[in-house]
């Protein structure tokens, strides 16, 4: 009767592994009496600036927090139009609105996900100011082609690197591509706290120092608000348990490639659509996304045999209630993908051992 689970998450394996470490860092903090803004997250700004290779890096509240604040330093704001991936995380969409911008959404290239470069130029209007690439899943999106093309319009470009601590495209970090790259660090991320969290990396000095005002109040100087800010910083606490979490994410992200490989090998003989990734590509698999028809089966047949999977995601953005107002749109591609999409699970908990015996599992279901 008992078999084998495999959980599609496993946080709790993360504090297990790490847990000297983490409590070491849980005490700095709480014995140094400053919980705001100190050392440890002026020491994770510079390890992760470091990491990826931008020279600044700004802490924030979360992921959605890093894309709204990099899109008010850029001046988006209301009348402006913004491209944006017609299959992401809702959070993306909610950046652009909570800046007052309008949503362009544009349909992904069916074999990597990511937003079509080809399909830019039909999307752009008089008032695109901004567009947004999503590495989705950790796949890095096609950077070139949109940067020549925002070059070529003068468009404001921030990546949505929440699911791409790492991600490399033609030998870059995801962290320097793009005018700006916003992080996530919520705890099932890649690079994942305990709790919320956030960063966005970037080059350009200028547009740092704004992302850094309008998160803490408009200010830059204490009790000096030049501009309409809010509130939104990384954790202290966070910021210490994420310096942990740095040392070990390339070695982490090396036993997501390691299942990866286990499942592209082997699961080639059976109908799924397996994750494509171009040659300029080393994606760090934040989710193994398969795509067939039918999928509720297979799911039922994984979860019978203990194998937690998930949908990512279950809803495209423009059919959700909170965009009802845009439900009418025709996104085909986007809406069969989110018909038809299994993520199967994926992470450094897990063996390849249990990465064989998901493989076994789904080639028994085929055959
Ligand atoms: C997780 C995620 C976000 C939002 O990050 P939060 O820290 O949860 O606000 C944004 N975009 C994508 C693609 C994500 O996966």
């Amino acid at each position: 009767m008992s078999v084998t689970q495999i959980q599609f998450l496993d946080v709790g394996w993360t504090y297990k592994t790490l847990a000297a470490k983490m409590d070491a860092a849980a005490k700095r903090v709480l014995e140094s009496g400053w919980y705001v803004l100190g050392n440890e997250v002026k020491a994770f700004e510079k390890e992760f600036a470091l990491y990826t290779g931008a020279n600044h890096c700004i802490g924030t509240g979360n992921g959605l927090d890093s894309l709204e604040l990099a899109l008010r330093a850029a001046g988006v704001g209301a009348g402006d139009d913004v491209i944006v991936p017609s299959n992401t995380f809702i959070a993306t969409w909610l950046a652009v609105t909570r800046t007052g911008a309008n949503i362009i959404p544009v349909e992904p290239i069916e074999a990597t996900y990511n937003i079509d470069p080809e399909k830019l130029e039909q999307a752009l209007t008089p008032d695109t100011k901004a567009i947004i690439p999503v590495h989705l899943y950790g796949q890095p999106a096609d950077m070139d082609k949109i940067m020549a093309f925002a070059e070529e319009h003068s468009l404001f470009v921030v990546t949505d690197a929440a699911q791409a601590h790492g991600a490399v495209y033609k030998g870059k970090m995801i962290g320097t591509l793009g005018h700006a790259a916003a992080f996530s660090f919520y705890p099932g991320k890649n690079l994942g706290a305990f709790g919320d969290g956030g960063a966005i990396t970037t080059t350009d000095a200028d547009l740092a120092k704004r992302i850094r005002s309008i998160g803490n109040y408009g200010s830059s100087e204490k009790y000096v608000h030049e501009t309409l800010g809010f509130n939104s910083r990384l954790d202290e606490l966070q910021a210490a348990f994420l310096r942990v979490k740095l040392d070990v994410l390339d070695d982490w992200n090396w036993r997501r490639r390691n299942i990866a490989d286990i499942y592209l090998k082997g699961l080639k003989d059976t109908p799924l659509i397996l994750p494509v990734v171009p040659q300029w590509a080393q994606p760090i698999w934040h989710l193994f996304v398969v795509r067939c028809e039918g999928r509720k089966g297979l799911i039922t047949h994984l979860k019978e045999n203990g194998i937690h999977t998930a949908i990512h995601y279950p809803t495209p953005p423009h059919k959700q209630g909170a965009y009802k107002h845009m439900g009418h749109l025709s996104l085909p591609i986007s809406e069969a993908i989110h018909r038809e999409v299994v993520s199967l699970p994926i992470g450094p908990h897990m063996t390849a051992e249990q990465a064989e015996y998901v493989v076994k599992t789904i080639n028994e279901f085929y055959h």
